[in-house]
Protein backbone atom coordinates (compact mmCIF):
# COMPACT_ATOMS: atom_id res chain seq x y z
CA UNK A 1 0.00 0.00 0.00
CA UNK A 2 1.42 3.22 -0.65
CA UNK A 3 0.51 6.42 1.84
CA UNK A 4 0.66 10.04 1.20
CA UNK A 5 0.14 12.67 3.32
CA UNK A 6 -1.48 16.09 3.05
CA UNK A 7 -2.26 15.28 -0.89
CA UNK A 8 -3.89 17.36 -3.32
CA UNK A 9 -7.26 16.10 -4.69
CA UNK A 10 -7.19 18.99 -7.24
CA UNK A 11 -6.46 16.12 -10.33
CA UNK A 12 -8.54 13.64 -8.16
CA UNK A 13 -12.35 15.00 -9.16
CA UNK A 14 -14.00 16.25 -12.28
CA UNK A 15 -15.45 19.83 -10.32
CA UNK A 16 -11.45 20.07 -9.88
CA UNK A 17 -11.69 21.58 -6.85
CA UNK A 18 -8.63 22.45 -4.95
CA UNK A 19 -8.92 21.24 -1.35
CA UNK A 20 -6.39 18.37 0.61
CA UNK A 21 -6.60 14.77 2.20
CA UNK A 22 -4.88 14.67 5.26
CA UNK A 23 -4.32 10.78 3.94
CA UNK A 24 -4.14 8.75 1.02
CA UNK A 25 -3.81 5.19 0.99
CA UNK A 26 -3.31 3.62 -2.79
CA UNK A 27 -3.79 -0.21 -2.45
CA UNK A 28 -1.52 -1.16 -5.34
CA UNK A 29 -2.46 -4.81 -7.51
CA UNK A 30 -4.60 -5.16 -10.44
CA UNK A 31 -7.75 -6.33 -9.00
CA UNK A 32 -8.03 -9.25 -11.21
CA UNK A 33 -4.46 -10.19 -12.55
CA UNK A 34 -3.03 -9.60 -9.68
CA UNK A 35 -5.47 -10.25 -6.69
CA UNK A 36 -2.39 -11.98 -4.30
CA UNK A 37 -0.95 -8.49 -4.38
CA UNK A 38 -4.18 -6.69 -3.95
CA UNK A 39 -5.33 -8.34 -1.54
CA UNK A 40 -1.77 -8.06 -0.24
CA UNK A 41 -2.48 -4.70 0.46
CA UNK A 42 -6.45 -4.77 1.77
CA UNK A 43 -4.95 -6.97 4.57
CA UNK A 44 -2.35 -4.18 5.38
CA UNK A 45 -4.87 -1.82 5.08
CA UNK A 46 -7.42 -4.02 7.40
CA UNK A 47 -4.99 -3.95 10.27
CA UNK A 48 -4.05 -0.11 9.98
CA UNK A 49 -5.43 2.31 11.90
CA UNK A 50 -7.15 3.87 8.96
CA UNK A 51 -10.80 4.20 11.29
CA UNK A 52 -9.64 5.97 13.72
CA UNK A 53 -10.23 8.95 11.44
CA UNK A 54 -13.15 9.66 9.01
CA UNK A 55 -12.48 8.06 5.64
CA UNK A 56 -14.00 7.38 2.32
CA UNK A 57 -13.24 5.23 -0.96
CA UNK A 58 -12.64 7.70 -4.01
CA UNK A 59 -13.38 6.38 -7.77
CA UNK A 60 -12.22 8.73 -10.12
CA UNK A 61 -14.25 12.11 -8.47
CA UNK A 62 -16.94 12.49 -10.81
CA UNK A 63 -19.57 12.63 -8.29
CA UNK A 64 -18.31 13.86 -5.11
CA UNK A 65 -17.85 17.55 -4.13
CA UNK A 66 -14.95 18.68 -1.86
CA UNK A 67 -16.45 21.57 0.45
CA UNK A 68 -13.02 21.51 2.44
CA UNK A 69 -9.89 19.67 3.35
CA UNK A 70 -10.75 15.77 4.15
CA UNK A 71 -9.69 15.20 7.71
CA UNK A 72 -8.99 11.75 7.11
CA UNK A 73 -7.99 9.09 4.91
CA UNK A 74 -9.07 8.44 1.02
CA UNK A 75 -8.80 5.32 -0.16
CA UNK A 76 -8.29 4.42 -3.79
CA UNK A 77 -7.99 0.90 -5.67
CA UNK A 78 -5.58 0.21 -8.46
CA UNK A 79 -5.97 -0.53 -12.16
CA UNK A 80 -7.98 -3.36 -13.39
CA UNK A 81 -8.52 -5.73 -16.26
CA UNK A 82 -11.62 -8.13 -17.04
CA UNK A 83 -12.55 -11.50 -18.19
CA UNK A 84 -15.45 -12.45 -20.11
CA UNK A 85 -18.01 -15.87 -20.38
CA UNK A 86 -20.97 -16.81 -21.25
CA UNK A 87 -23.45 -19.40 -20.63
CA UNK A 88 -27.32 -20.29 -22.54
CA UNK A 89 -28.48 -16.81 -21.57
CA UNK A 90 -26.16 -14.92 -20.83
CA UNK A 91 -22.77 -13.02 -21.53
CA UNK A 92 -20.80 -11.84 -18.81
CA UNK A 93 -17.69 -9.51 -17.87
CA UNK A 94 -16.21 -9.63 -15.02
CA UNK A 95 -14.43 -6.54 -14.22
CA UNK A 96 -11.92 -5.35 -11.47
CA UNK A 97 -13.86 -2.11 -9.57
CA UNK A 98 -11.55 0.82 -11.03
CA UNK A 99 -12.30 0.10 -14.22
CA UNK A 100 -14.04 3.00 -16.43
CA UNK A 101 -17.70 2.58 -16.89
CA UNK A 102 -16.99 3.45 -20.30
CA UNK A 103 -14.59 1.59 -20.85
CA UNK A 104 -16.25 -1.34 -20.10
CA UNK A 105 -19.23 -0.39 -22.88
CA UNK A 106 -16.36 -0.23 -25.29
CA UNK A 107 -15.47 -3.54 -24.62
CA UNK A 108 -18.82 -4.52 -24.61
CA UNK A 109 -19.37 -2.85 -27.57
CA UNK A 110 -16.20 -4.54 -29.27
CA UNK A 111 -17.12 -8.18 -28.12
CA UNK A 112 -21.29 -7.83 -29.31
CA UNK A 113 -22.34 -8.18 -25.65
CA UNK A 114 -25.62 -5.97 -25.51
CA UNK A 115 -27.54 -3.64 -23.30
CA UNK A 116 -24.91 -1.57 -22.28
CA UNK A 117 -24.79 1.34 -24.80
CA UNK A 118 -26.96 3.64 -23.35
CA UNK A 119 -24.86 4.45 -20.62
CA UNK A 120 -21.96 5.44 -22.71
CA UNK A 121 -19.47 8.45 -21.81
CA UNK A 122 -20.70 8.04 -17.95
CA UNK A 123 -17.37 9.34 -16.62
CA UNK A 124 -16.28 7.45 -13.46
CA UNK A 125 -14.99 3.66 -13.03
CA UNK A 126 -17.56 0.77 -12.53
CA UNK A 127 -17.12 -0.08 -8.83
CA UNK A 128 -19.04 3.86 -8.12
CA UNK A 129 -21.37 3.11 -11.03
CA UNK A 130 -22.65 0.21 -8.73
CA UNK A 131 -22.58 2.35 -5.92
CA UNK A 132 -24.84 5.52 -7.26
CA UNK A 133 -26.59 2.78 -9.61
CA UNK A 134 -25.79 5.18 -12.51
CA UNK A 135 -28.25 5.68 -15.66
CA UNK A 136 -28.72 7.60 -18.54
CA UNK A 137 -31.14 6.77 -21.46
CA UNK A 138 -33.49 4.48 -19.86
CA UNK A 139 -31.25 1.89 -18.27
CA UNK A 140 -29.04 1.82 -15.20
CA UNK A 141 -26.08 -0.38 -14.10
CA UNK A 142 -28.61 -2.74 -12.37
CA UNK A 143 -30.13 -3.95 -15.38
CA UNK A 144 -26.47 -5.11 -16.26
CA UNK A 145 -24.95 -6.22 -12.38
CA UNK A 146 -25.17 -10.45 -12.10
CA UNK A 147 -22.70 -10.05 -9.04
CA UNK A 148 -20.71 -7.81 -6.98
CA UNK A 149 -17.72 -8.42 -4.88
CA UNK A 150 -16.98 -6.40 -1.87
CA UNK A 151 -14.76 -6.48 1.21
CA UNK A 152 -16.37 -5.03 4.27
CA UNK A 153 -13.91 -2.30 5.81
CA UNK A 154 -15.48 -2.86 9.14
CA UNK A 155 -15.00 -6.55 10.13
CA UNK A 156 -12.62 -7.82 7.23
CA UNK A 157 -15.25 -9.93 5.26
CA UNK A 158 -15.62 -10.64 1.99
CA UNK A 159 -18.77 -10.72 0.61
CA UNK A 160 -20.84 -11.37 -3.32
CA UNK A 161 -23.76 -9.59 -3.54
CA UNK A 162 -26.72 -10.63 -6.28
CA UNK A 163 -28.28 -8.29 -7.90
CA UNK A 164 -31.41 -8.52 -5.47
CA UNK A 165 -29.13 -7.96 -2.34
CA UNK A 166 -27.34 -4.70 -3.69
CA UNK A 167 -30.82 -3.31 -3.23
CA UNK A 168 -30.89 -0.78 -6.02
CA UNK A 169 -32.52 2.00 -6.50
CA UNK A 170 -32.85 5.60 -8.14
CA UNK A 171 -29.32 6.45 -8.10
CA UNK A 172 -28.71 4.22 -4.64
CA UNK A 173 -27.84 0.81 -3.51
CA UNK A 174 -26.83 -1.42 -0.50
CA UNK A 175 -23.24 0.67 -1.08
CA UNK A 176 -24.32 3.80 -1.05
CA UNK A 177 -26.84 3.53 1.87
CA UNK A 178 -23.84 1.96 4.26
CA UNK A 179 -21.68 4.70 3.39
CA UNK A 180 -17.90 3.94 5.17
CA UNK A 181 -18.72 -0.33 4.89
CA UNK A 182 -17.51 -0.98 1.06
CA UNK A 183 -14.78 -1.73 -0.90
CA UNK A 184 -16.06 -2.98 -3.87
CA UNK A 185 -13.36 -4.42 -5.82
CA UNK A 186 -15.00 -6.37 -8.34
CA UNK A 187 -17.77 -6.30 -10.51
CA UNK A 188 -19.65 -9.16 -12.92
CA UNK A 189 -21.82 -7.84 -15.83
CA UNK A 190 -24.60 -9.99 -17.99
CA UNK A 191 -25.77 -8.77 -21.29
CA UNK A 192 -27.75 -9.93 -23.70
CA UNK A 193 -27.02 -11.91 -26.63
CA UNK A 194 -29.22 -10.53 -29.14
CA UNK A 195 -29.48 -6.93 -30.40
CA UNK A 196 -32.30 -4.43 -29.35
CA UNK A 197 -31.67 -0.90 -29.05
CA UNK A 198 -33.55 1.34 -26.24
CA UNK A 199 -34.67 3.89 -27.85
CA UNK A 200 -37.22 5.58 -25.04
CA UNK A 201 -35.55 8.80 -25.38
CA UNK A 202 -36.62 11.31 -27.54
CA UNK A 203 -33.16 12.63 -27.87
CA UNK A 204 -32.00 9.50 -30.08
CA UNK A 205 -34.61 8.82 -31.76
CA UNK A 206 -34.52 12.21 -32.97
CA UNK A 207 -30.81 12.71 -33.67
CA UNK A 208 -31.05 9.06 -35.34
CA UNK A 209 -34.09 10.45 -37.54
CA UNK A 210 -31.38 13.11 -38.54
CA UNK A 211 -28.76 10.99 -39.27
CA UNK A 212 -31.31 8.88 -41.27
CA UNK A 213 -30.86 5.65 -39.63
CA UNK A 214 -33.87 3.30 -39.20
CA UNK A 215 -31.82 0.27 -38.02
CA UNK A 216 -29.17 1.14 -35.43
CA UNK A 217 -26.26 -1.12 -34.99
CA UNK A 218 -24.88 -1.52 -31.49
CA UNK A 219 -21.70 1.24 -32.66
CA UNK A 220 -24.19 3.88 -33.96
CA UNK A 221 -26.06 3.27 -30.72
CA UNK A 222 -22.70 4.07 -28.50
CA UNK A 223 -21.68 7.27 -31.39
CA UNK A 224 -24.84 8.65 -30.77
CA UNK A 225 -25.79 8.40 -26.88
CA UNK A 226 -22.00 9.79 -26.46
CA UNK A 227 -22.68 12.65 -29.21
CA UNK A 228 -25.99 13.87 -27.26
CA UNK A 229 -24.38 13.74 -24.34
CA UNK A 230 -21.58 15.58 -24.81
CA UNK A 231 -24.07 18.36 -26.35
CA UNK A 232 -25.34 19.38 -23.46
CA UNK A 233 -23.08 18.85 -21.27
CA UNK A 234 -19.33 20.97 -19.99
CA UNK A 235 -16.63 18.92 -21.31
CA UNK A 236 -14.59 18.03 -18.04
CA UNK A 237 -11.46 19.38 -19.55
CA UNK A 238 -12.87 22.87 -20.34
CA UNK A 239 -15.04 22.73 -17.04
CA UNK A 240 -15.27 21.29 -14.04
CA UNK A 241 -18.94 19.67 -12.75
CA UNK A 242 -20.31 16.23 -11.31
CA UNK A 243 -23.00 16.05 -14.27
CA UNK A 244 -26.38 15.92 -12.75
CA UNK A 245 -26.20 17.74 -9.74
CA UNK A 246 -29.87 17.09 -8.27
CA UNK A 247 -31.86 13.73 -8.48
CA UNK A 248 -35.11 14.51 -10.52
CA UNK A 249 -37.86 14.68 -7.37
CA UNK A 250 -40.32 11.68 -7.07
CA UNK A 251 -43.52 13.35 -5.48
CA UNK A 252 -47.15 12.53 -4.95
CA UNK A 253 -50.00 11.60 -7.46
CA UNK A 254 -51.92 14.97 -5.97
CA UNK A 255 -48.38 17.19 -5.84
CA UNK A 256 -48.15 16.41 -9.69
CA UNK A 257 -51.57 17.10 -10.34
CA UNK A 258 -51.59 20.09 -8.86
CA UNK A 259 -48.33 21.08 -10.59
CA UNK A 260 -49.37 20.05 -13.79
CA UNK A 261 -52.73 22.42 -13.53
CA UNK A 262 -50.54 25.05 -12.64
CA UNK A 263 -47.98 25.00 -14.93
CA UNK A 264 -49.66 23.18 -17.92
CA UNK A 265 -46.25 23.77 -19.78
CA UNK A 266 -44.21 20.81 -17.44
CA UNK A 267 -43.23 18.25 -18.86
CA UNK A 268 -45.41 15.57 -18.68
CA UNK A 269 -44.31 12.59 -15.94
CA UNK A 270 -45.71 8.97 -15.72
CA UNK A 271 -46.45 6.80 -12.78
CA UNK A 272 -43.46 4.95 -11.49
CA UNK A 273 -45.18 1.83 -10.92
CA UNK A 274 -47.04 1.02 -13.96
CA UNK A 275 -48.60 -1.81 -12.49
CA UNK A 276 -50.20 0.03 -9.88
CA UNK A 277 -48.96 -2.03 -6.92
CA UNK A 278 -47.79 0.96 -4.88
CA UNK A 279 -49.31 4.41 -4.56
CA UNK A 280 -48.44 6.26 -8.00
CA UNK A 281 -45.28 8.24 -7.57
CA UNK A 282 -43.86 10.79 -10.53
CA UNK A 283 -40.67 11.65 -11.41
CA UNK A 284 -40.55 15.07 -12.30
CA UNK A 285 -37.05 16.70 -14.17
CA UNK A 286 -35.29 18.70 -11.76
CA UNK A 287 -33.48 20.41 -14.86
CA UNK A 288 -37.33 21.79 -15.67
CA UNK A 289 -37.78 23.22 -11.94
CA UNK A 290 -34.12 24.83 -11.68
CA UNK A 291 -34.75 26.58 -15.20
CA UNK A 292 -38.50 27.78 -14.47
CA UNK A 293 -37.12 29.11 -11.00
CA UNK A 294 -34.67 31.32 -13.28
CA UNK A 295 -31.38 29.69 -12.51
CA UNK A 296 -30.75 28.56 -15.69
CA UNK A 297 -27.21 30.06 -16.84
CA UNK A 298 -26.77 32.11 -13.66
CA UNK A 299 -23.98 32.00 -11.22
CA UNK A 300 -23.82 32.45 -7.80
CA UNK A 301 -19.28 33.17 -7.06
CA UNK A 302 -17.85 31.12 -9.10
CA UNK A 303 -20.19 28.30 -9.40
CA UNK A 304 -22.81 28.14 -11.94
CA UNK A 305 -25.81 26.81 -13.47
CA UNK A 306 -24.59 25.22 -16.86
CA UNK A 307 -26.70 27.19 -19.69
CA UNK A 308 -27.29 23.68 -22.01
CA UNK A 309 -28.70 22.09 -18.97
CA UNK A 310 -29.79 23.64 -15.57
CA UNK A 311 -29.23 20.15 -14.11
CA UNK A 312 -25.92 20.62 -14.08
CA UNK A 313 -23.93 22.84 -11.70
CA UNK A 314 -20.30 23.88 -12.92
CA UNK A 315 -16.78 25.82 -11.72
CA UNK A 316 -16.69 28.44 -13.43
CA UNK A 317 -13.20 28.45 -13.05
CA UNK A 318 -11.04 28.49 -9.39
CA UNK A 319 -14.64 27.60 -7.53
CA UNK A 320 -14.57 26.20 -4.08
CA UNK A 321 -16.93 23.21 -2.73
CA UNK A 322 -18.38 25.86 -0.69
CA UNK A 323 -19.21 28.09 -3.45
CA UNK A 324 -20.94 25.21 -5.29
CA UNK A 325 -22.64 24.38 -1.93
CA UNK A 326 -23.65 27.50 -1.72
CA UNK A 327 -25.83 27.74 -4.74
CA UNK A 328 -26.83 24.81 -4.70
CA UNK A 329 -28.74 25.49 -1.38
CA UNK A 330 -30.23 28.99 -3.30
CA UNK A 331 -31.63 26.27 -5.97
CA UNK A 332 -33.16 24.61 -3.67
CA UNK A 333 -34.69 27.41 -1.69
CA UNK A 334 -36.19 28.78 -4.89
CA UNK A 335 -37.50 25.65 -6.13
CA UNK A 336 -39.20 25.12 -3.10
CA UNK A 337 -40.70 28.36 -2.77
CA UNK A 338 -41.72 27.99 -5.84
CA UNK A 339 -43.28 24.73 -6.43
CA UNK A 340 -43.11 23.20 -2.69
CA UNK A 341 -41.12 20.46 -4.31
CA UNK A 342 -37.89 19.61 -2.17
CA UNK A 343 -34.70 18.91 -4.21
CA UNK A 344 -32.18 16.37 -3.61
CA UNK A 345 -28.49 16.15 -4.60
CA UNK A 346 -27.30 13.31 -6.56
CA UNK A 347 -23.51 14.49 -6.14
CA UNK A 348 -22.09 13.08 -2.55
CA UNK A 349 -21.16 16.71 -0.78
CA UNK A 350 -18.13 15.89 1.53
C1 LIG B 1 -19.93 15.27 -17.00
C2 LIG B 1 -20.56 14.23 -16.11
C3 LIG B 1 -21.64 13.50 -16.56
C4 LIG B 1 -22.28 12.54 -15.74
N1 LIG B 1 -23.35 11.85 -16.23
C5 LIG B 1 -23.98 10.92 -15.45
C6 LIG B 1 -25.12 10.19 -15.95
O1 LIG B 1 -25.56 10.35 -17.08
N2 LIG B 1 -25.71 9.31 -15.12
C7 LIG B 1 -25.25 9.07 -13.86
O2 LIG B 1 -25.84 8.24 -13.16
N3 LIG B 1 -24.17 9.72 -13.38
C8 LIG B 1 -23.53 10.65 -14.13
N4 LIG B 1 -22.45 11.34 -13.65
C9 LIG B 1 -22.00 11.09 -12.26
C10 LIG B 1 -20.80 10.13 -12.14
O3 LIG B 1 -20.19 9.94 -13.38
C11 LIG B 1 -21.20 8.77 -11.58
O4 LIG B 1 -21.84 8.87 -10.34
C12 LIG B 1 -19.97 7.84 -11.46
O5 LIG B 1 -20.40 6.53 -11.25
C13 LIG B 1 -19.01 8.25 -10.35
O6 LIG B 1 -17.84 7.49 -10.52
P1 LIG B 1 -16.47 7.86 -9.82
O7 LIG B 1 -15.51 6.75 -10.08
O8 LIG B 1 -16.04 9.19 -10.24
O9 LIG B 1 -16.88 7.84 -8.29
P2 LIG B 1 -16.57 8.91 -7.12
O10 LIG B 1 -17.21 10.20 -7.48
O11 LIG B 1 -15.11 8.90 -6.82
O12 LIG B 1 -17.33 8.24 -5.93
C14 LIG B 1 -18.75 8.16 -5.93
C15 LIG B 1 -19.18 7.32 -4.70
O13 LIG B 1 -18.82 5.97 -4.90
C16 LIG B 1 -17.99 5.52 -3.80
N5 LIG B 1 -17.01 4.59 -4.39
C17 LIG B 1 -16.21 4.83 -5.47
N6 LIG B 1 -15.51 3.71 -5.77
C18 LIG B 1 -15.89 2.76 -4.87
C19 LIG B 1 -15.52 1.39 -4.64
N7 LIG B 1 -14.63 0.75 -5.42
N8 LIG B 1 -16.09 0.74 -3.60
C20 LIG B 1 -17.00 1.36 -2.79
N9 LIG B 1 -17.38 2.65 -2.94
C21 LIG B 1 -16.84 3.34 -3.97
C22 LIG B 1 -17.38 6.78 -3.22
O14 LIG B 1 -17.06 6.57 -1.85
C23 LIG B 1 -18.51 7.76 -3.39
O15 LIG B 1 -19.46 7.57 -2.37
C24 LIG B 1 -21.78 12.29 -14.44
C25 LIG B 1 -20.66 13.00 -13.99
C26 LIG B 1 -20.05 13.96 -14.81
C27 LIG B 1 -18.84 14.70 -14.30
Amino acid sequence: MEIYENYSLKGLNTFGIDARARRILFLRGSTLDEPFRFMYDVEELLKSDFRKAPYMVIGEGSNIVFTKDYEGSLIKIGEAVFHGGSDERYKYLTVGARMLTDEVVRISVGYKYYGMENLSAIPGNIGAAVVQNVGAYGVEIKDLVDTVDAIDLVSGDRRTFSNEECAFGYRTSIFKQQPGRWLIWRVKLRFNTTFTPNLGYKALSDELQRRGIADPTQQQMRDIVTEVRWSKLPRPEEYGSAGSFFKNPVVDEATYLRLKAEHPDMPDAHPLDANHLTLNTYKLSAGWLIDRAGWKGKTLGRAGVWPKQALVLYNTGSCTGAEVVALAKAIQKDVRRQFGVTLEPEAIIV
